[in-house]
């Protein structure tokens, strides 16, 4: 696919995966699809983790033509680019759940622990029904395993960033996804 043609605000871009445009179209199909699934349930509660997830939620969202509410929780379980298997909650989410169907969204499933551990404490927490939506699955890194009710693209073992995602807080606001340059990346000069 090649490099973007208009100007971009990071050298180390690597290659895009995922234009704009297959974006747009797979997260109308899952709203779609999120949309006949629950319509007999006027209790749907979108649950993101943030930060990867809020550009995918807020368009997935917009394609949901069902009663919906929307709410998040904040879990660390990296640094840089490596994930540690140990996972914190930062911040908590505020709706009690039991009454709703929720559907928890991530914006990538890496190793499986982050989703893993959070499935669990949902769970625990009696959920009417509990279903797992990820933009993006890096099938080949499974750890733990990880039910993936909705998933947006499979995509290979790289480090990517854009819509939402992102490497050291930098990248989230690209439209398109893109694998980062590492070499490039860790010769950038500091900002
Ligand atoms: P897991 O616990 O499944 O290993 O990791 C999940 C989290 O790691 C994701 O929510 C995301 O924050 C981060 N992560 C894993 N792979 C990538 C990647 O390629 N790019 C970015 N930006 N984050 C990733
Ligand atoms: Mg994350
Ligand atoms: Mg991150």
């Amino acid at each position: 696919m090649g490099m973007p043609t208009t100007p971009v605000p990071y050298d180390f871009i690597g290659d895009v995966l995922i234009t704009p445009q297959q974006i747009e179209d797979r997260v109308r199909e899952l709203g779609q699809q999120i949309t006949r699934d629950y319509q007999n349930s006027d209790h749907l509660l979108i649950l993101g983790l943030l930060r990867g997830s809020v550009m995918f939620i807020t368009d997935l969202m917009r394609h949901i033509q069902r009663p919906m509410t929307m709410d998040f929780m904040s879990v660390a379980s990296y640094s840089g680019t490596e994930s540690s298997g140990f996972i914190r909650i930062e911040a908590d989410h505020k709706t009690s759940i039991q009454n709703w169907d929720v559907i928890l969204v991530d914006d990538i499933v890496d190793t499986g622990y982050t989703l893993n551990f959070v499935r669990k404490l949902l769970l625990d927490r009696n959920p009417r029904s509990l279903k797992i939506c990820a933009l993006l699955d890096k099938v080949e890194r499974r750890k733990a395993a990880v039910p993936i009710d909705y998933c947006g693209f499979t995509i290979p073992d790289y480090f990517v960033m854009g819509y939402g995602l992102d490497i050291d807080e930098n990248g989230r606001n690209l439209p398109y996804i893109c694998s980062v340059n590492l070499e490039k990346y860790n010769q950038r000069s500091q900002p």
